[in-house]
């Protein structure tokens, strides 16, 4: 077989670096299902994983009004940072304007892409100012149904701490726009044998039936999770998507259609 030009030793040295997980859990708000979050929660103690948390500084999508608004929500995320939960940023009211897949079309609705920078300045400067007056600090952004655009992460880099986006399609994560895209390229817990995994779980919509798989891995590889995004942002701040990271994205999307 012929290599392609630029498949070099990085690949062959980006594949034999230890394979990592991260467990994603979005669409944190003061509304969410609690006992499905608190089964998570117990989950995640007992294992000793600590997941990567999106949490909405200000919902107003009636799809995530499920229970009565919880008052001791920022409590309880303030007890999830200081139990070393890595917090994300996910957008500001979780409201989809536009019918825009941005930069990864994995859905056709977002709160931010194609909307202009000051409109997008606005959302992410109001959702921080949440998290400040909360005492939540984050690098981290998530974007509400993987919808956002080069503007969103211009903004990122201009006004915010945050440095790493976690969505794309590759093995490993790399740099873009001056953000360290940590690749988030799952839905469903499965043993790799390479890179960089984050599998999104949304606790509110998960069935009953799927958990005790979710609970059986997590305590099966709690050794292959990573818990601390400071050391892969410094890993990885430089790195370059690999001729094998383009083939993985190419392929996703020839394979499935953006949902409306
Ligand atoms: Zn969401």
């Amino acid at each position: 077989m012929r290599w392609p030009f630029n498949c070099n030793l990085f690949i062959i040295n980006d594949m034999f670096k230890k394979k990592r997980y991260i467990l994603r859990l979005d669409d944190a708000c003061p509304t969410t299902n609690w006992k499905q979050w608190d089964m998570f929660e117990t989950m995640c103690d007992s294992a000793g994983i600590k997941p990567l948390v999106s949490v909405i500084p200000n919902n107003q999508d009636p799809k995530l009004m499920i229970d009565p608004p919880l008052s001791t929500f920022w409590d309880k995320v303030r007890g999830w940072q200081d139990k070393g939960w890595m917090i994300a940023l996910h957008g500001y009211d979780h409201v989809y304007v536009t019918q825009s897949g941005g930069l990864l079309p994995i859905n056709l609705k977002s709160e931010f892409a194609g909307l202009e920078y000051d409109i997008q300045k606005q959302k992410i400067e109001q959702g921080l100012a949440i998290f400040k007056e909360q005492g939540i600090n984050t690098c981290v952004f998530v974007a509400p149904s993987h919808s956002f655009d080069e503007v969103t992460c211009k903004v990122l880099h201009n006004h915010s701490q945050i440095n790493i986006i976690s969505d794309g399609m590759s093995y490993y994560p790399y740099r873009k726009y001056n953000m360290l895209w940590l690749p988030q390229q799952s839905w469903r817990l499965e043993k790799k044998w390479y890179g960089i995994w984050t599998f999104c779980y949304h606790p509110n919509t998960l069935p009953d039936d799927q958990f005790g798989y979710v609970n059986d891995f997590c305590h099966q590889y709690a050794n292959l999770f990573v818990d601390n995004l400071e050391d892969i942002y410094n890993q990885y701040q430089h790195r370059q998507p690999s001729w094998l990271d383009q083939r993985f994205e190419k392929q996703f999307f020839e394979q499935h259609e953006p949902f409306k």
